[in-house]
């Protein structure tokens, strides 16, 4: 075996760096968690021709973020993969609160032990699990694809310009780290996932706005002997002189991650960042923890976290006063658009939901699903929440970086431990990553008009999923993991009292030349590949028979017109939830759900609610020749 030909690189030489071709459809800079979950969310289209660049010459190892929300799990059981992340990571299910002593302010006392998940939040737990242990999941997934597709590592981001015109208007630049030659690659769309110091970002002219002063923490992740009995518990651990700790246990059940508070650092002074040493932290999280002892045996990863609270003005290639006339071409994602504090754990969860929004728009515009006017959806949408997440970090950090509050010096400041913990606890919902609302300022949520008929699914919310027993073969299972990360829309259908308004829509949508789902859907596809129509009636599993169910219940799909029989729901009447009565479905006038292929509820009808169906599609959907009837009458 011959190798270091042109000059000695470390790593595993196994690795061959791939060619690039000349053209591709999307381009994607860095394989983070924003660029992998686009990347796995593109390779579900064989019609897409998607390659993802990265300078690095592998797979990342170890380290960075570890914090995987509620949200992300249910985003990762579209893709399939939520069983392995909730089989290895470590459960979140409480956490404590230790402060200094009122009586000896030199030790520190637990004050406090709170649920970390309000009861019924999401069906998923929040887990800890390693970065790049996601990412390997995710790049598993993509080699599995319909497209195959694999990093393209060893490709560092130069430059790019976009052309006014051309069916490949990106031309970027890129250079082989190995051999430093150069190539430019055209693509019709770039999205920069290339982290905080994105080159992607810099070359569209969109800049980071917000606090430069960096807040720096030390992390470390250890195997030690301690006698703090809270070691397999989150914690937020407060000293009165010593600053303070957030520890996170890890997967695994010995390792554990340290996060030591350094205060703010010049970012200019870099030098003083790189003389911090793991001894240092390691001694500091020694006297924090006083009276308890830690005797570190092994450090698995070691960094200096520093970060600004920031937010970049643009999310794609259009400047403000061009947004008339312009469509864009390219993005960014992730850490390119915002920078915060990893206190509450949302810098990963958010990249990937930047990602996973990007993706099947991208996928639809491509596909000549939807006009590209879609894709101007994604800054408004994904800007918003960047906002929101930059305000809530700035009121976290400052919480959590207080001094707790000495009660013989109250006119010293600081925050009393009851404040930490109800502020914790009212944040719960949003660091579970299930906050996040898309208002109607776009096409793709519409107004609430009729959110009444299933209140507990709110419009631009993510699809609150809830237990139902699957009708033809009596399983019981979540209604929301009916969800694949294909790229369709769903239309779940909640029955009427009587059942005639259900019946009469599954008509419809069936059969009526009108109807999105043949408007929209190309010849050769599936009848549920582009919209997935799924019912869910009153009566129980065993109160109905499959034979009696409407056409489209019944589709015929594939090559030899079977028939899929997993589109018919009840509720789970012996597990005592159904459905109906916990997410606040109308009962006699049933209600029709609209969720987006990010799992986001779009828009909440009447089962009767036809013309206003089809003119939502009709917003943004490309009509396509006529779907011939693919269902039994
Ligand atoms: C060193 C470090 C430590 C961190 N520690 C923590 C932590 O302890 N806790 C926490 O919650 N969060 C932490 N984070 C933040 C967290 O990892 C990020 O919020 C999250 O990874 C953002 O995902 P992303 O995909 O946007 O970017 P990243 O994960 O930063 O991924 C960007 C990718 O792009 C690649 N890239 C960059 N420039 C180029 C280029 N020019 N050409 C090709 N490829 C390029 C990079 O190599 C990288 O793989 C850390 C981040 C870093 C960088």
């Amino acid at each position: 075996m011959q190798f270091y030909l042109n000059g000695y690189r470390p790593g595993d030489p196994d690795i061959h760096l791939t060619d690039l071709p000349d053209t591709m459809d999307v381009l994607i800079v860095g394989t983070g968690p924003a660029g992998m979950l686009l990347a796995a969310q593109l390779a579900a289209f064989p019609g897409v021709a998607t390659r993802i660049v990265e300078r690095r010459e592998g797979p990342l190892q170890v380290g960075q973020a570890d914090g995987v929300a509620c949200r992300t799990v249910e985003t990762f059981e579209a893709f399939g993969l939520s069983e392995k992340l909730v089989r290895e990571a470590y459960w979140v299910n409480e956490t404590v609160f230790w402060r200094p002593s009122p009586e000896d302010r030199s030790v520190i006392v637990r004050t406090g032990r709170v649920q970390d998940t309000e009861d019924g939040l999401s069906e998923f737990p929040h887990l800890i699990v390693n970065q790049a242990r996601l990412l390997s999941y995710l790049e598993e997934y993509m080699a599995k694809s319909p497209s195959r597709l694999a990093p393209d590592y060893g490709w560092e981001f130069v430059t790019l310009t976009v052309e006014t015109e051309g069916e490949y208007p990106v031309l970027a630049t890129l250079e082989n780290v190995r051999t430093r030659a150069r190539k430019t690659v055209r693509a019709k769309y770039a999205v920069g996932c290339d982290g905080a110091r994105s080159r992607v970002r810099d070359a569209i002219g969109a800049v980071p706005r917000g606090d430069f002063a960096n807040h720096a923490w030390g992390v470390v992740d250890m195997l030690a002997v301690t006698n703090f009995p809270d070691i397999r518990l989150k914690a937020a651990i407060q000293s009165a002189e010593e600053g303070n700790i957030l520890l996170i246990p890890r997967e695994g059940g010995y390792m554990v991650r340290l996060y030591v508070d350094l205060g703010e650092i010049d970012p200019a002074n870099r030098e003083a960042i790189r003389a911090i040493t793991q001894e240092q932290v390691i001694e500091t999280a020694r006297r924090v923890l006083h009276p308890y002892t830690l005797e570190v045996r092994d450090v698995a990863w070691f960094a200096v976290y520093q970060v600004g609270q920031r937010v970049t003005d643009r999310f794609d290639d259009v400047p403000a006063d061009r947004t008339g006339d312009r469509l864009p071409r390219v993005f960014i994602a992730g850490d390119a658009c915002h920078t915060h504090s990893a206190k509450a754990g949302q810098g990963m969860n958010v990249s990937l939901q930047d990602g996973y929004n990007l993706g099947w728009k991208l996928a639809a515009v491509l596909n000549g699903h939807a006009a590209p006017d879609l894709l101007r959806t994604y800054t408004i949408e994904r800007h918003a929440v960047a906002q929101v997440l930059i305000d809530f970090d700035k009121e976290w950090s400052k919480i959590m970086a207080s001094p707790p509050r000495d009660p013989e010096h109250p006119e010293r400041g600081g925050v009393d431990p009851e404040e930490l913990q109800t502020y914790f606890t009212k944040s719960g919902r949003y660091t579970a990553g299930v906050g996040t609302h898309y208002p109607p300022a776009t096409y793709l949520t519409a107004p609430a008009t009729h959110q009444a008929l299933a209140s507990g699914f709110p419009i631009g919310m993510r699809f609150h999923s809830a237990p139902v027993v699957r009708l033809a073969d009596a399983k019981p299972m979540q209604l929301g993991h009916v969800h694949r990360a294909d790229g369709a829309w769903r239309i779940y259908a909640f029955a009427d009292a009587a059942g005639t308004r259900f019946r009469e829509l599954m008509l419809y949508l069936g059969e009526n030349d009108g109807s999105p789902v043949r408007r929209f859907t190309p010849e050769g596809t599936d009848i549920d590949g582009v919209i997935d129509v799924r019912g869910i009636f009153q009566q129980g599993h065993r109160d109905l028979k499959v034979e009696t169910l409407p056409p489209l219940l019944l589709p015929r799909k594939g090559r030899f017109g079977l028939i899929d029989y997993e589109k018919a729901f009840s509720p789970d009447l012996r597990g005592g939830a159904d459905i109906f009565d916990c997410r606040g479905l109308d009962r006699v006038a049933g209600a029709m759900v609209v969720v987006r292929p990010d799992q986001f509820v779009a828009h909440v009808l009447p089962l009767d609610g036809y013309e206003a169906l089809g003119e939502f599609f009709g917003r943004f959907m490309m009509a396509q020749p006529r779907q011939p009837l693919q269902i039994d009458k």
